[in-house]
């Protein structure tokens, strides 16, 4: 589809955090409450966590912040010491309270609690196959199709044959912290794309989108969950146990979550994400190093990326001094979001301001993860301007985005991507940038030590590693045929 469609208008985009842990003898509700503080960065529309007690569930969840969704006895409220909780991320337009999450539903053998990271392809085949078996729907979310069909499939099988059977049926990506009754246990799509780590606490374990969630809990990471497994944490809180579900050859890893979307200070699939945008800034001055007399970053996530920059360049002996000269308004929220094109740019006005005396009268270098739309590029360019620049060079640490994210990033609809029918000349020329370059996708792969085969770069070459209508595949992959829900899952 190159006409800027997008697979799936309609459908709900779950971009989020998630987390779940189960402790020893402790309420597990103020550990939840502080890792989805650690994950807030992953989703502001709405928080929520589902404990359960050993008899019953207990639910709050609510639209906001983590700070705004809770208040002191909402969290005393959440008895138990197992838990799952969730931050969704905010798409324009669908500020719904359906789609909060945890998702929780009672069925005739327990009850199930989901949070989902990710997105599927195929959710609306199983929804309308389940929808015409008597299941009744309240959201368009995919995270309720995943309940509903893992619900179907544990009135038939054991917790770990029901989830297998259910992976083979949804395709897409997904990270999940689920609890059936009091057991937590945590998937990750076969292919990787989205994170989850499980951590060692004082007293249980946790599963995370992040490790950052971990550290604020002051526990110790394990590992990142492996793509197609199942991991089940003990409900007594003593350890975990862990089963392969898939094994595929190649894994989709989404490079974007190292590029922008994960926290620095996180660990995913064993790379500090910190180092890898350093590393990225430094390849980005291999690459496409400009003189000039400062670097600065574009504020926050373009921070690692020119530090490395800089260090690059200093060490060849370039004169370049690095500096902040933009500063960062802290309570404004991502301008991205914002509906329309003028508060777009009015947002990028209020959140950032520069500092007159590190630009006046030089030549500057501006560092960026990424251009989506290219209204913040075009708008800090007429600002360092405004305040004296003589010029401004951009170096952006990631290479063009040219098409839609399905997989869980909002990232824009085709036709918005301003890199998606224009050459590098093109934008360069539309931003009223001195110069414009991009990091290549083969810097990329080098500075996740991966192949190009074990990443998922759609956005950046149209290509998906998930069979999604009307779009182009990099690799041999077809989606499940959903009509046989009878059929036991294959050991
Ligand atoms: P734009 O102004 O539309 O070109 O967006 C680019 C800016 O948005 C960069 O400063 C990025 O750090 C940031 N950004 C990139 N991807 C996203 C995303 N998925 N959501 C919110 N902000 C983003």
């Amino acid at each position: 589809m190159s006409d800027g469609r997008v697979a799936n208008p309609d459908g709900m985009t779950e971009k989020c955090g998630v987390v779940g842990v189960s402790l020893r003898d402790r309420a597990a509700a103020r550990p939840l409450y502080y890792s989805l503080y650690a994950l807030q960065h992953r989703g502001q529309e709405s928080a929520g966590i589902i404990t359960h007690d050993g008899f019953q569930q207990h639910s709050h969840v609510e639209m906001g912040l983590v700070g705004d969704a809770f208040d002191q006895s909402d969290v005393e409220d959440l008895n138990g010491a197992a838990g799952i909780g969730h931050v969704r991320y905010p798409t324009a337009g669908s500020v719904d309270s359906s789609c909060a999450q945890p998702f929780s539903v009672s069925f005739k053998s327990g009850s199930l609690g989901l949070s989902h990271n990710g997105n599927l392809v195929n959710a609306d085949e199983i929804r309308d196959e389940l929808a015409g078996m008597g299941h009744a729907f309240t959201s368009d979310g995919d995270t309720e199709v995943i309940a509903h069909d893992l619900a179907r499939n544990l009135l038939d099988e054991d917790l770990v044959r029901a989830v297998k059977r259910t992976m083979g049926r949804i395709h897409g990506s997904y990270s999940l912290t689920i609890m059936h009754d009091d057991t937590v246990l945590g998937v990750r799509d076969p292919e990787g794309n989205r994170p989850l780590c499980i951590g060692e606490l004082e007293d249980g374990y946790i599963l995370a989108s992040e490790s950052a969630a971990i550290d604020t809990l002051d526990g110790e990471l394990v590992r990142d969950v492996k793509p197609g497994e199942l991991v089940v944490l003990h409900e007594d809180g003593t350890g975990f146990d862990t089963y392969q579900l898939f094994d595929r050859d190649d894994t989709a890893h989404c490079f974007f979550e190292h590029v922008y979307f994960a926290r620095p200070d996180s660990v995913i699939d064993d790379k500090l994400v910190y180092e890898v945008r350093r590393e990225l800034g430094r390849q980005l001055w291999e690459e496409s190093g400009v003189e000039s007399d400062v670097v600065m970053p574009v504020p926050d996530s373009g921070r690692a990326f020119a530090s490395g920059y800089a260090e690059a360049a200093q060490e060849e002996g370039e004169d370049l001094e690095f500096a902040e000269g933009l500063m960062k308004n802290r309570y404004v929220g991502r301008t991205f979001i914002m509906p329309t094109q003028d508060e777009r740019e009015r947002a990028v006005r209020l959140k950032l301001n520069p500092i007159k005396s590190t630009i006046e009268g030089k030549t500057v270098t501006i560092i960026d993860d990424s251009i989506v739309r290219g209204t913040t590029s075009t708008q800090l360019i007429q600002l360092l301007k405004d305040v004296g620049a003589e010029e401004v060079h951009v170096r952006i640490g990631a290479p063009q985005i040219i098409a839609p994210c399905y997989m869980g990033i909002d990232m824009a609809t085709r036709e918005e991507l301003i890199a998606s029918d224009r050459s590098t000349e093109e934008i360069r020329d539309e931003i009223q940038a001195d110069s414009l370059s991009y990091l290549s996708i083969d810097a990329v792969a080098e500075a996740l030590a991966a192949s190009r085969g074990d990443l998922c770069l759609g956005c950046v070459t149209g290509e998906y590693p998930y069979d999604i209508e009307g779009e182009d595949t990099d690799r041999d992959v077809t989606r499940p045929v959903i009509d046989d829900i009878s059929q036991p899952a294959d050991d």
